[in-house]
Order: C-alpha cells, then structure tokens, then sequence
C-alpha cells in the first residue's frame, strides 16, 4: 500500500523532539498565549521575512480575522468585491462571504490553476477593493504582476498561503507579497501541527495589533476590549510542535521537491498533464496535481495497484450547496479541472520503489 500522505511515518521521525517539546508545554504550567506562541510567531515570521506573524487557532480563521481586521480599520466596507481563483478550497470563498462581503470568482490560469492577472484585470470594477491570491498545491501565484495590479487599482492584498508554506518568487518568500497572508498550519499541511492551528504574517504594524486583539475577545488589553471579537488562539502545545516541525521544513521541502522531479522526468504517457512550473519559482511541491480526461479509469487503475489517490477538490465552491447563488456561474474551465485533476502521493517519507512504482504505472496507463 502507498499511503497519500503518511502523517504517522512523517510525525516519528521527529519523535523524541516533538515529546520534548509537549513535555516542555505541561511542565512550565502556561497553556495559552506564552513564551512558545511568542517564539513561534518570532520564528515564523523571520522564515516568511515579515514583520509580524500572529498566530490564531487555524487557517480559515486567519484569513476571516485579517479581512475582519480591514473592516474594523475601515479599509473595506460590506459589500466590497474580493477577486479570488474560482477553483480554490472553499475557505477562501467562506473568509469573504463570511465578513458580508463579495467573492468574484475568477478563472485559474489553466497551467499553473493559480490567478491569472489578466483574467484579474478584467475583473476588476468600482466596488473591488481587495484580491485573495490562493497559492494552490505550493506554488506562488504571479505575485509581482499581482501586486502591480493592486497598486495601480489600490487594492488590498491577502495572500493564502495554507498549501505554500516557503514557496519563492526571485527569492521572496511566500507571505511576504501581499499586504497580510493567512497560513494554515492543519497536520497535512506542509508544516502541520499535532491538531489545528494558524497565522497571519504581515509587515502593517496598525493590522497586527488589530488581529492580536480580535483573535483575543477584541482584547488589546486584559479586561478592555476594543472589538467584538472572537476566541482564535494558537495553544502554546501546537506552537511549541511548530518550533520543531520549523526547523525541519526545509529538509522536507527539499525531499518533497525531489520527489517532484522524479515524477516529471518519469512520468511520459502523453494522455497525463504534468504540473506546469514557473521559471522563477520555488514550488513547495504541497500536492502533486496530475490532470487526466478520464480521470476515474486511471483513479480506479491506482487504486487496484494500492496505490492511494485523492482529488483537491471534487466540486468548485460554486457548485457546493453552501453556495446555491453560486450553481449557476459560467465558469467552464474551473469545471473542466475539478473534473480532471488528481492528486498522486507526495509524502517526504517515500522511498524510491513507492515513486519508481506510481511512475510506471501512470505509463502503462492507456488513457
Ligand atoms: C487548508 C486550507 C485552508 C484552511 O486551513 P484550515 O487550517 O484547515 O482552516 C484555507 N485555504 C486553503 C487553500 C487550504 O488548503
């Protein structure tokens, strides 16, 4: 059997580590919002090379704080237009319509499934007033067209960054693009916690202090609340996993990336769509994304070898129930890529024989 990801295998190797570390956590007394949560956020944003990174309890919680933290500021109003990859995972869509304001779903660039600036531009009216960049399966969208969009429309920018933990532009660091990102820290995640878990990072000192209140009842100070706001912290058990799960990323990164190069030297038959990757990049390489018209015979051919598949993801946010105002969007190439898309194992802990097996497989596969 070749697990998808093997969450077990990947969290034992640092074992002795990660015990230490909880074992540090309950020995000093102090669960929530101490020396492990400070450190973390330190660490964390000097890995993105940011200002700040202000932990919350996970990913769709920093991106709903950070647009919340924009109304608050009065940067945004109810009602503005988000511009966001209609082929994203739902908690993009569910941060902006959360905060009463507007997705606009956009078309992916067809290669990479990330934004494309033109299909931004075009976009673009009087009422948007920020753009949601969603760097799918590890790689950054065109963040320097992006943000010279943003710039000439004075736009917000809010990158997610839940599946690109490290990814680079010309050596700029996922998360330091935008004018905040939202990480997600979830176990599968590139650097995944022992549970859920999240982050802002930003360089605006005004939105930091913001979002540290908000994700503390809208508390700046102990018993003044300066907001209504919410109960999203990072404990200090999951920060002091992350310090470990950090300082191994890099190595994990590395690994990932060669297994990536394997698959795209290996893998041939003309019916299986590869990963497009930039020049410029540095993919992260969070899923591997093959795309295949008959999707369902090669899932199913996987499958009968023990070989584990899943889709990232089945149905677009605008086709969920969630969005019935949504199911009637034209948005054919969005379609056409939910329908066509799987996601091959990509785990740092596979060896050779697992990679030279899907490889030869996914050749004989007679599409
Ligand atoms: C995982 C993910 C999220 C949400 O993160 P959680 O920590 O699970 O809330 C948001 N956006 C994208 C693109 C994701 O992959």
């Amino acid at each position: 059997m070749v697990p998808f990801l093997d969450l077990q295998k990947i969290n034992q190797q640092y074992q002795s580590e990660l015990k230490e570390a909880c074992s540090r956590v309950i020995d000093s007394g102090w669960y929530i919002m101490g020396n492990e949560l400070t450190q973390f956020e330190t660490e964390f944003a000097a890995y993105c090379g940011t200002k700040y990174a202000i932990g919350v309890a996970n990913g769709l919680d920093a991106l709903i704080l950070t647009l919340r933290s924009w109304k608050e500021l009065g940067k945004l109003n109810t009602g503005d237009e988000v511009i966001v990859q209609a082929n994203t995972y739902i908690a993009s869509v569910l941060a902006i319509t959360e905060n009463d304001l507007v997705p606009v779903l956009v078309e992916p660039n067809p290669g990479s499934y990330n934004l494309d600036p033109e299909t931004v531009v075009a976009a673009i009216t009087p009422k948007t007033k920020a753009i949601l960049p969603v760097h799918l399966y590890g790689q950054l969208s065109p963040m320097p067209e992006i943000m010279a969009i943003a710039n000439a429309h004075n736009l917000l920018v809010l990158e997610d960054c839940a599946q690109a933990h490290g990814a680079e532009i010309n050596g700029k660091r996922a998360g330091s693009w935008g004018d905040a990102a939202g990480f997600s820290f979830y176990p599968g995640k590139n650097l995944g916690a022992l549970g859920d878990a999240g982050a802002i990072t930003t360089n605006d000192d005004e939105l930091a202090q913001t979002l540290k209140a908000l994700r503390n009842y809208g508390s700046h100070k102990k018993y003044e609340n300066l907001y209504q706001g919410v109960n999203s912290r990072l404990d200090e058990i999951q920060a002091a996993v992350l310090r470990v799960k950090l300082r191994f990323l890099e190595t994990e990164t590395l690994r990932r990336q060669i297994i990536s190069q394997k698959y795209r030297v290996g893998i041939t038959n003309p019916s299986i769509i590869l990963p497009h990757v930039a020049n410029e990049q540095t993919h992260v390489w969070h899923l591997f994304v093959i795309r295949c018209s008959n999707r369902e015979a090669l899932q199913k051919l996987l499958n009968d070898h023990d070989v584990q598949t899943l889709i990232h993801y089945p149905i677009p946010p605008h086709k969920q129930k969630a969005y019935i105002s949504f199911n009637d969007y034209y948005l054919p190439l969005t379609e056409k890529i939910h329908n066509e898309i799987l996601s091959i194992p990509l785990d740092p802990t596979m060896d050779d024989d697992s990679i030279e097996k899907i490889i030869k497989l996914l050749n004989e596969y007679q599409g």
